[in-house]
C-alpha cells in the first residue's frame, strides 16, 4: 500500500508538541458532521486504510499543518454567534484519536467558552486518554464500518474490536452518540450483517441517531492526484433499492435513522 506502517511509528515522535494540533483543513460552516452549524476541523493522520476513503490526503501522519490550539479556540469563539443553540465544533479526520490528549486540552478550552464539542471517529483506540477526551465530548459520531471483524479487516486494514469496545464504553457513560454506516455495494451491503449491526446496538440508550452514508465517487480525484491505486474506482453508488433495504433494516432497530 502507499503508506507503510513504519511511517506511523516514526511520525509519533513528530506530533508531541502539546500546544499544536496536526490539521489537514478546516470548514467554517459545516452542516454534515453533527447538529446545527459547526466549525469542522479535519485533523491529519489515520491508521485505517478504508478502501473507500474519500480523504486519502488526510492519512499520512506526517502531513498537514501544525496549528496552535489557542488559535483554533479563538477562531471558534469568533464564529460562536453562528453556532446557535445546537452547533459548535466538530473534530473529524483523518482520525482524531491519534491526537487524543491535545484534543482534551482543546475541548476543555471550548467548554470554558461554552462551545459544544463533537468528535467524529472510527474508534481505533479505547484507553484511559481516550476516555478522558470523551468526558469532554458532548457528542460522539462513531463510524462502525462493518460488524464482521474479518470483513472489517479487509475493508479497513484493521480490526473492529476497539471500535466496538469504544461504543460499549460510551454507552456505559450514558452520554450521547450517533452511529454512522457507510453503505458500499459489494462491501457493506450484506443483509445478514446489516441485521447483526442493528441487533448489536439496538438496546444502546446512548444512540440518538443512526446515519446511513451512501458511498459515492467524489473522492476519486484525490486518489488520482496522490497517484494511489483506488481499489473502488469502479464501484457504483448504492441503488435506491439497496438504500431502502438498509434503511428498513435499521429502522427495525432504531428510532432515528437518517439516510444521507
Ligand atoms: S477512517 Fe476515515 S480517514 Fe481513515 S481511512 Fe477510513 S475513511 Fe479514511
Amino acid at each position: 500500500m502507499y503508506f507503510p506502517l513504519q511511517e506511523i511509528e516514526a511520525a509519533k515522535l513528530n506530533v508531541d508538541d502539546p500546544q499544536h494540533l496536526r490539521i489537514h483543513s478546516l470548514e467554517t460552516f459545516g452542516t454534515h458532521d453533527g447538529p446545527g452549524i459547526r466549525m469542522v476541523i479535519f485533523v491529519q493522520g489515520c491508521q485505517f486504510r478504508c478502501l473507500y476513503c474519500q480523504n486519502p490526503d488526510t492519512l499520512n501522519v506526517k502531513g498537514g499543518t501544525m496549528v496552535e490550539i489557542d488559535e483554533l479556540v479563538k477562531r471558534a469563539v469568533r464564529q460562536k454567534t453562528y453556532f446557535g443553540k445546537e452547533g459548535g465544533v466538530t473534530v473529524s479526520g483523518g482520525e482524531p484519536l491519534l491526537q487524543r490528549s491535545k484534543l482534551t486540552t482543546f475541548f476543555k478550552a471550548l467548554h470554558e467558552q461554552d462551545i459544544n464539542t463533537c468528535l467524529d471517529t472510527n474508534g481505533r483506540l479505547n484507553n484511559k486518554e481516550v476516555h478522558e477526551l470523551l468526558e469532554h465530548t458532548d457528542l460522539v459520531l462513531l463510524d462502525v464500518k462493518h460488524i464482521n471483524d474479518a470483513i472489517h479487516h479487509k475493508l479497513t486494514g484493521l480490526t473492529n474490536r476497539n471500535t466496538l469496545a469504544l461504543a460499549e464504553y460510551r454507552e456505559s457513560t450514558g452520554k450521547p452518540m450517533w452511529l454512522r454506516y457507510v453503505l458500499v455495494p459489494g462491501w457493506t451491503d450484506q443483509e445478514e450483517y446489516i441485521e447483526e449491526w442493528g441487533r448489536t446496538f439496538t438496546n444502546y440508550k446512548s444512540v440518538e441517531r443512526v446515519e446511513i452514508i451512501p458511498f459515492h465517487q467524489l473522492g476519486l480525484h484525490k486518489w488520482e492526484l496522490l497517484k494511489m491505486d483506488y481499489p473502488l474506482k469502479d464501484t457504483p453508488s448504492p441503488s435506491d433499492e439497496l438504500k431502502q433495504m438498509t434503511f428498513s433494516i435499521f429502522n427495525k432497530y432504531f428510532d432515528n435513522v437518517i439516510l444521507k
